[in-house]
């Protein structure tokens, strides 16, 4: 069974369409990255899968929910860092996790082990105390990822999560990231729009202007669509290149 899997999903905000008939399934344990251009459609997705939008049409099955018909487990295998940062910079690393838990309404017990659990996988336990205001923002990263799996789901979303970080905390984050899929099986979908975060044995996805445009092991979308991943990323996202597919 697939971890995610989209069906002739489209969406428009009013007259203007955001994506267009997007199908797609990732295999469970994966990395794979969700490659497009600014305006592509990325965070629109995201908001599709995390339901702050309700699907116009097409279908979404998150494992093996519909997300439609059983909004909550679905929903419970889910965990998602947005692309704007939504910590409170006042409170402290762990209070914005505990926060965020007893959302999840998880018992006290329990909170304070899964707190405790994702500080020291994400290497945070010795920053618990600090003001998240104070840290930097490869660590702000980290602490959003903490929260988004306190409730241990099984798919992790990041949109564009290393953007604004410096070259080397944006390699730094995405390695991490990388090593939590490998090493805790967690699926992860990547979204970016920058090709160095993307790996040749990644599976890979490319959006342009709404419609997935290629999709497969990123070593073979290069492969086909020109030699380097450079070459095929642009060919396939300038507006003559860019087939319905
Ligand atoms: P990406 O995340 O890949 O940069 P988005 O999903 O944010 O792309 O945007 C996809 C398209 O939808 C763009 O053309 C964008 O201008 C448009 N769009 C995004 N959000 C809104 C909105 N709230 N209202 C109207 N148009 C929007
Ligand atoms: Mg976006």
């Amino acid at each position: 069974m697939s971890a995610l899997h989209v069906d002739q999903l489209s969406f428009s905000y009013g007259p203007r369409e955001a994506l267009r008939q997007v199908s797609f399934s990732l295999a469970p344990g994966r990395f794979a990255a969700l490659l497009g251009p600014n305006g592509a459609g990325k965070s629109t997705l995201i908001a599709l899968l995390t339901r702050l939008y309700d699907v116009q049409k097409g279908e979404i099955r998150i494992g093996e929910f519909s997300l439609r018909q059983s909004p909550r487990p679905a929903l419970k295998q889910l965990g998602v860092v947005f692309q704007q940062s939504t910590l409170d910079l006042d409170l402290s690393v762990e209070q914005n996790l505990r926060y965020h838990a007893a959302l999840h309404g998880l018992a006290r017990r329990e909170v304070n082990e899964r707190v405790e659990q994702e500080l020291a996988r994400q290497g945070l336990s010795e920053r618990r105390r600090e003001r998240v205001r104070e840290l930097n923002g490869g660590h702000r990263r980290r602490v959003e990822i903490a929260r988004a799996l306190l409730h241990q789901p099984r798919l992790l979303l990041l949109d564009e999560a290393s953007v604004g970080l410096d070259p080397g905390s944006r390699l730094a984050l995405n390695q991490h990231v990388r090593s939590l899929c490998r090493e805790q099986g967690i699926s992860v979908l990547w979204t970016t729009h920058l090709l160095d975060e993307v790996h040749s044995d990644d599976d890979l996805l490319i959006l342009h202007q709404g419609r997935l445009v290629a999709s497969g092991q990123a070593r073979e979308v290069s492969a086909e669509h020109g030699g380097g991943l450079d070459t095929a990323f642009n060919r396939l996202t300038t507006s003559a290149g860019a087939s319905p597919r």
